[in-house]
C-alpha cells in the first residue's frame, strides 16, 4: 500500500472512502465532521441515526470505525472513527492507532482501493500534530491490506503538511 501526504480538504478528495474524525454520538460536530456532513448532505446523518438506533445505542466507542454512505461527496463511503481526546497525563496513543487500523480494515472489507484520512484527534481533541502524524504513519506503514492500494493522509493547511513531511523524513 502506498502512503501519500497531501494538503487539502478531505471532502473534495476523489477516493473510494474518506475517514471522518467523528465523535461518539455520530450525530455531527465541528472540524472535519462538520465539513463532511455539510457537504455530503443529510443522507450521511440518516445512516448515522440508524446506526445509533441499532448497533451503537451508546455511541461508537473510541478507536472503532463504521461506514456509511458518503451522500453527495465524490467518495463512495464515509468511515466514521472516534479519536481519543489528548491527555498530557495518560498515554492514549493505542486508541489513536486503533482508529487508523480499524478504519483501514473497514475500507478493505468494503473493497475500497483508495482511502483518505484526516489527522484524527489533532483538531478539537487537541493531539499534538507531530505525534498525531507519527501514530498515523506508524500504523499505515505497517499495514498490509488486501485491496487498499493507497492511503492518503490529508493535511489541513500548508504548515501541517510541512510537519507531516518532516516527520515522514524522520
Ligand atoms: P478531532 O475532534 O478528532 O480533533 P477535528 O476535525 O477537530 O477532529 O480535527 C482533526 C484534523 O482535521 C485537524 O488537523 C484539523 O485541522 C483537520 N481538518 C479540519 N477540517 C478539515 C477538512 N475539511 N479536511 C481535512 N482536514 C480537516
Amino acid at each position: 500500500m502506498e502512503i501519500t501526504l497531501v494538503e487539502g480538504d478531505i471532502t473534495t478528495q476523489r477516493v473510494d472512502a474518506i475517514v471522518n474524525a467523528a465523535n461518539s454520538s455520530l450525530l455531527g460536530g465541528g472540524g472535519v465532521d462538520g465539513a463532511i456532513h455539510r457537504r455530503g448532505g443529510p443522507a450521511i446523518l440518516e445512516e448515522c441515526r440508524a446506526l445509533r438506533a441499532s448497533r451503537y445505542g451508546k455511541g461508537l466507542p473510541t478507536g472503532q470505525a463504521v461506514a456509511t454512505t458518503a451522500g453527495k461527496l465524490p467518495a463512495r463511503w464515509v468511515i466514521h472513527t472516534v479519536g481519543p481526546v489528548w491527555s498530557a497525563t495518560e498515554d492514549r496513543s493505542a486508541l489513536l492507532r486503533d482508529c487508523y487500523a480499524n478504519s483501514l480494515r473497514v475500507a478493505d472489507e468494503l473493497g475500497a482501493a483508495t482511502v483518505a484520512f484526516p489527522l484524527v484527534s489533532a483538531g478539537i481533541y487537541g493531539w499534538p500534530v507531530e505525534d498525531a502524524v507519527r501514530q498515523a504513519l506508524g500504523v499505515l506503514g505497517a499495514a498490509t491490506p488486501a485491496r487498499v492500494t493507497e492511503a492518503r493522509l490529508v493535511l489541513f493547511g500548508a504548515e501541517t503538511l510541512r510537519v507531516a513531511e518532516r516527520v515522514r523524513a524522520g
